[in-house]
């Protein structure tokens, strides 16, 4: 694996946090992976158009070291949640569907929560996939990057990279953690000719400003190996799931952008010559 000793220093301040939630976020950075062979999952299930080509077997790991405002996962936050599974058990289930996906031109997408938290787990099952003739995808927000090996990523047909924003500062009042990390991996994606799509969630009154915008869509330009942009419109479908876990839901306010919006931003990527969905 690249990188050096685990970094367990939390993910910095950020002002619109409880102490608790900011606390629970750095503490899943020092979450022990279980033994070899067992990972810790909120669920699995099937998807169509939004976890990588075709239908989609998209496993869901537990624990994330962000808390992004919008994230519409908060039941995958802590590990502590999960339940264990075996990388055989999941692919006892994947067996079930694999005609079915395949047919469908899909495969599995490893997502969370943060699969890069628990790397063994995760590389083991696209490895398991990737050797059985299985399309995979890794959807990761990048910021433990490090986390993941070459060989990781060799097993890897498709990175789903979520670029919150192109702004440090507005990246971490966004995640609560920092946006550098998720740079180096996409620059270390780019130097080994992954295939990428970013992903990229558009919220008003966050990461909607043009220079915002304009500074991402030429950073993916810059790299060459990126596919597509996923423009994600800000919904809030989530909240319900937040209160239900009794969590304050922090963009109640912010509404979705509206059509002129996703078309401004869509014509700054083409700018740059980069796809945009
Ligand atoms: S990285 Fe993903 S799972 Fe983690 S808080 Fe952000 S949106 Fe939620």
């Amino acid at each position: 694996m690249r990188g050096g000793p685990r970094d367990c220093s939390p993910p910095g301040p950020r002002a619109d946090s409880t102490a608790r939630v900011r606390e629970e976020a750095a503490a899943e950075l020092c979450q022990a992976e279980p033994a070899v062979g067992g990972g810790v999952i909120e669920s699995w299930d099937l998807s169509v158009g939004v976890d990588g080509p075709g239908t989609r077997f998209v496993v869901f790991t537990c624990g994330c070291p962000l808390r992004c405002l919008y994230c519409h996962n908060p039941e995958t936050w802590r590990m502590r949640d999960g339940r264990r599974v075996t990388v055989d058990e999941v692919m006892t289930e994947v067996g079930r569907y694999r005609r079915f996906i395949s047919v469908a031109g899909g495969g599995v997408t490893v997502s969370g929560g943060e699969p890069l938290l628990q790397p063994r787990f995760t590389g083991e099952l696209l490895r398991r996939c990737h050797d059985s003739g299985l399309h995979t995808a890794l959807d990761t927000s990048g910021f433990l990057g490090d986390r993941a090996s070459d060989a990781l990523l060799a097993d890897t047909d498709l990175v789903l990279l979520d670029i919150k924003s192109s702004d440090p500062q507005g990246y971490r009042r966004l995640t609560g953690g920092s946006l550098e990390p998720t740079l180096r991996f996409a620059r270390r994606l780019a130097d080994l000719g992954r295939p990428v799509w970013v992903r990229f969630v558009l919220v008003p009154g966050h990461t909607d400003a043009e220079e915002n915008v304009e500074n991402l869509a030429r950073f993916v330009a810059s790299l060459g190996n990126v596919e597509r942009v996923d423009v994600l419109p800000f919904h809030r479908m989530a909240a319900g799931k937040y209160a239900r876990l009794g969590l304050a839901y922090p963009l109640a306010d912010v509404r979705p952008p509206d059509q002129d919006l996703l078309d401004r931003v869509h014509a700054q990527f083409a700018a740059y010559g980069v796809t945009s969905v």
